[in-house]
């Protein structure tokens, strides 16, 4: 109810400002004729009063003198009013009913002139003089039906003011002219009827145009909320474009910009390089594997984000980084007139933080980082070409030895062809007879007995020549060729190992698996089968795993197969102990038998090492493993390790690798007996 009154009185209010609006205009059209009414008027007036003067009378140019000073009023006033409104203007009510009475005034003076002459004139003019009057008078209401359409009252008052009194005068002349009169007063009221109609069509019109006005105001103002909500659209469509844009050039994890969004940002760089040019640092993680193998891919994960904050908060404004994929970073900046090793700084900056030990959440871990730098124009043209130069140069880096930078040079795409070569060769070594294997001794620490001989690898290409097993090893476990060269070994070696006798009590043979052997389904069933094939018993098999078994992706499968080898008689080394993310708690979990320390450790046995042997030999004693001891190239560590409480010991000290094996007792010169018990 309440809603409904609000709304009618809404238009209400609406109606009477409409109404005002047509009467403001109705009076402003009447101003606007007013001018050309007293012109009319004035001619009318001269043309009669020439007309009769010419009788010798004086009362015409006094008649005349009256008309022009009421005229030049009426005009004085049609002046201010256009003065004042002149523009068009919406006049209040007020100023209407001020603005109105006078020019009515003005304009029923004028009238009365006529009703003057008629009623003083009239009877006084011959028939010719009567009927000349009433023309002029007939044409003036006539003119007056369309001139005084805007006001109603006022018009029929001059209408009526011309013609009434003129046809009753007719009737009361003293030969009274009754046919003229009536047909003067039929002519009234036809002039009646068309003034009226006049106004209605004038009034009609104003209506109309006032709602032309409105529609008008109501389309722009319609149009307006359209542009409005176009804009709207527009910026919404536009924030969802970049918010695309971002998603498809940005990396989910870090933030930094994807491959493709450092695509884009090095194409318009190198459109606008400066002469010094531009570098690229090829930026690889090292040992992020391990971390992410034996910590969990969740706080791989932080480290990665970890990591990309640090290179964000050190990169200037003018450099951009990005993930270029696992744990590859790319970073770009453009090289400077006075600074042109820019590039070099900013990687030493980047590694130096990298090399710190990086806090993530309660963990504090040990990342490296391996960098790779190559210089637009001079390594390459293209994105692509400087990215690959540089990355070229982080992997040499990797392998020889991680955890520095180097600038991209010709020779590492000679060493990518290389390993391209070793690759394609690595394919007919098992047929073609350019594999053989060496045996290295694994003797007792306390008595200098042969316990065991590894099997190491050796390769002579026809072509490429002699390749060292660090060098095709990595190789064929990129491209999973190590499987079917791991077959080879195992079948090999187990043979070979039929040689040395055949008791349960001659020495066993190690062999190294590759965790890709390992997680092959069917790598138990191959190991038994080559047992079976040499005819060798399992418990002279030992087989070398990493700590890559420990990692979390790995555990299920390689746990399995360990198990199953464990129930053949095989028994299980871990190789190179220490150097990986070994989850120690999980030790307890695998079927172990040993653990080998890694070589490093016994090179650095007077520092670091010293410790970290210690720890792995309590360790291995809480777990009931047995420690073993690579790299032992001299006596003197050998009696350390021995007194230590290590059990077995490999090196140059104790024996080369050759292909036939050395299986006889060393002599123990380095040992102090009971040292090991004292231990
Ligand atoms: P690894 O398993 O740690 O093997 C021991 C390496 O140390 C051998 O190098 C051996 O020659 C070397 N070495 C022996 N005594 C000493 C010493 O006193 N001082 C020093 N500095 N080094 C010593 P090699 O034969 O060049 O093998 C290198 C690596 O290649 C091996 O390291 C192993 O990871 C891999 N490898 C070799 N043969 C095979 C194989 O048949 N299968 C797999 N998967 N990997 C293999
Ligand atoms: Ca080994
Ligand atoms: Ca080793």
């Amino acid at each position: 109810m309440q809603a409904d009154g609000v709304q009618v009185s809404a238009a209400q209010v609406h109606a009477t400002a409409r109404d005002n609006r047509i009467a403001s205009e109705l009076l402003l059209l009447a101003y606007r004729n007013n001018r050309a009414s007293v012109l009319v008027n004035l001619a009318a007036t001269l043309g009669v009063a020439i007309a009769f003067s010419g009788q010798g009378q004086v009362w015409p140019w006094l008649w005349l003198g009256i008309v022009l000073c009421i005229s030049l009023l009426r005009l004085a006033l049609d002046l201010a009013f256009s003065r004042q409104f002149g523009g068009g203007a919406l006049l209040t009510s007020e100023q209407r009913l001020r603005w109105q009475r006078p020019y009515e005034v003005g304009l029923v003076l004028g009238a009365l002139m006529w009703v003057f002459l008629v009623w003083t004139q009239l009877d006084k003019q011959p028939a010719e003089g009567q009927f000349v009057m009433l023309i002029v008078v007939s044409a003036l209401a006539g003119g007056a039906t369309g001139v005084l359409a805007p006001l109603l009252g006022v018009g029929r008052a001059y209408i009526g003011l011309l013609l009434v009194p003129a046809c009753l005068k007719l009737y009361w002349l003293p030969h009274p002219e009754p046919v003229l009169a009536t047909l003067g007063l039929i002519f009234f009221v036809v002039m009646l009827v068309g003034h009226k109609n006049n106004h209605k069509i004038v009034v009609r019109s104003i209506a109309l145009q006032e709602e032309n006005t409105e529609l008008v105001a109501r389309l722009t103002q319609h149009n307006h909320e359209v542009e409005a909500l176009n804009a709207g659209l527009e910026k919404r469509v536009a924030e969802r474009t970049e918010a695309l844009q971002t998603m498809a050039h940005r990396d989910a994890l870090t933030g930094l910009f994807n491959r493709r969004g450092l695509q884009r940002w090095m194409d318009e760089r190198i459109l606008h390089a400066t002469p010094e040019g531009i570098a690229v640092l090829f930026l690889d993680l090292d040992r992020f594997k391990q971390i992410n193998d034996g910590l969990g891919h969740d706080l791989g994960d932080r480290v990665l984000q970890e990591v990309a904050r640090c290179f964000e908060a050190r990169m200037p404004a003018d450099a951009a980084v990005a993930r270029w994929g696992g744990d590859e970073f790319v970073v770009v900046i453009p090289l400077l007139p006075d600074d042109a090793d820019r590039g070099m700084r900013l990687a030493m900056t980047l590694r130096g933080r990298v090399m710190a030990p990086l806090q993530v959440d309660e963990e504090l871990l040990h990342v490296g980082v391996s960098i790779g730098v190559a210089r637009f124009p001079r390594d390459g043209k293209s994105p692509s070409d400087l990215i690959r130069a540089a990355d070229l140069a982080a992997t040499e880096v990797k392998r020889s030895g991680r955890g520095h930078i180097m600038a991209y040079h010709e020779l590492l795409s000679r060493v990518q062809k290389r390993r391209l070569e070793i690759s394609q060769a690595l394919r007919d070594a098992t047929v073609d007879g350019s594999l053989s294997l060496v045996y290295q001794p694994i003797v007792d620490a306390s008595s200098g007995e042969v316990a065991a001989l590894e099997a190491l690898l050796r390769w002579e290409h026809a072509v490429l020549g002699v390749i060292r097993p660090e060098e095709f090893i990595p190789i064929a476990e990129d491209s999973d060729r190590i499987v079917e060269l791991g077959e080879w070994v195992l079948k090999r070696a187990c043979t070979d190992a039929m040689a040395w006798g055949t008791g349960h009590d001659a020495p066993a043979v190690a062999v190294n698996v590759s965790i890709r052997q390992l997680l092959m389904s069917g790598f138990a069933d191959t190991v038994a089968e080559a047992l079976n094939m040499a005819g060798l018993p399992a418990v002279r098999l030992d087989i070398e795993v990493t700590e890559s078994i420990f990692g979390e992706q790995h555990t299920t499968p390689a746990l399995e197969t360990l198990v199953r080898l464990r129930k053949l008689g095989v028994r299980v080394h871990v190789d190179d102990f220490g150097t990986g993310y070994s989850s120690l708690s999980r030790l307890h979990e695998f079927p172990l038998d040993a653990l080998k320390i890694d070589r490093s450790f016994v090179q650095a046995i007077h520092g670091h090492g010293h410790a970290i042997i210690e720890g792995a030999i309590l360790i291995a004693r809480r777990f009931g493993l047995r420690v073993i001891a690579e790299g032992v190239e001299n006596f003197e560590q050998a009696a350390m390790l021995q007194s230590l409480g290590v059990d077995l010991l490999q090196g140059h000290a104790l024996g080369e690798a050759s292909v036939v094996p050395r299986t006889e007792t060393v002599d123990p010169v380095w040992a102090v007996s009971g040292a090991k018990a004292s231990a």
